[in-house]
């Protein structure tokens, strides 16, 4: 069994996350499990308090260290991952890394202004999920063990859809379509009726390099492509509308 730990101060804001879908479904059939850990539970005072002002002065209110230090020290050993928009990207190949751990994934998530600097550093990791700010650290907790739950063998169908998925390899994935073959003049792309896989397998990729090309030149830019990709990649663009 995979499992995740989740330190927050809003335990409620999960149940119906881990309750439904593929990830409920994975924890009834014993593949995944949560534990939680309120900081809350760790106060000092009898008022439960987690929050202080901010030395140097400033808008808002700090986590304080003690709770979260207290909290942590009986933890088993897992590998420990502050949420927080300061964070290194957390990127599919983290979701990779972590889904290979061999112990539990505690995932922290801040709320106020942030964390006390002097606990950061007891972190394995800080990631962010991007270049916003959210309230608290739950929501990025959540697109977190989706990611990585997907990557545990048994937890969706076929493990193998994982793996011609978005930036698995470096692209992004191809289109896809479903039925029927016509909706307001727009028609599935002949090819994919053909029944000709090695020729469908082409095509995709074309479009895989296409679309990434086109949205992401970021990751176009470092990816390094064969020759057959390059013939690939031209056939498409030279069939896209805007080339
Ligand atoms: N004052 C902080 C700053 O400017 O960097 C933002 C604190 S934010 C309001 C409160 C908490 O939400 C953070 O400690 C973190 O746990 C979580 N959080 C906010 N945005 C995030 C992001 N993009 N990725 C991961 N966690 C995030």
């Amino acid at each position: 069994m995979y499992r995740f730990i989740l330190a927050t101060l809003f335990p409620e804001l999960f149940r119906p996350f881990v309750e439904t879908s593929l990830i409920g479904k994975a924890v009834e059939r014993g593949l995944l499990g949560f534990d939680f850990l309120n900081v809350r539970d760790f106060a000092l005072d009898r008022h439960r308090t987690v929050d202080d002002s901010p030395y140097g002065g400033g808008p808002g209110m700090v986590m304080m260290a003690e709770p979260v230090i207290r909290a942590m020290v009986d933890l088993p050993v897992c590998h420990k991952v502050f949420l927080s928009p300061q964070g290194k990207p957390f990127t599919q190949s983290t979701a990779q890394r972590f889904a290979a751990l061999d112990k539990p994934l505690l995932l922290f998530c801040g709320r106020y202004e942030g964390l006390d600097e002097r606990v950061v550093e007891r972190f394995d990791d800080q990631l962010s999920i991007g270049d916003f700010v959210l309230n608290g650290g739950e929501v990025a907790a959540m697109a977190v063990i989706e990611a990585v739950s997907r990557l545990i063998p048994g937890v969706i169908g076929k493990l193998d859809s994982t793996v011609e998925e978005s930036f698995s390899n470096g692209l992004l994935e191809y289109p896809q379509y479903t039925r029927p073959e016509e909706i307001d003049g727009q028609r599935v792309p002949d090819i994919l009726l053909s029944g000709n896989h090695a020729k469908i397998a082409e095509w995709r990729r074309g479009q895989s390099l296409l679309r990434t090309y086109l949205t992401r030149p970021d990751l176009f830019a470092v990816y390094e492509m064969s020759d057959k990709d390059r013939k690939l990649f031209n056939d498409a663009l030279k069939g896209h509308p805007e080339k």
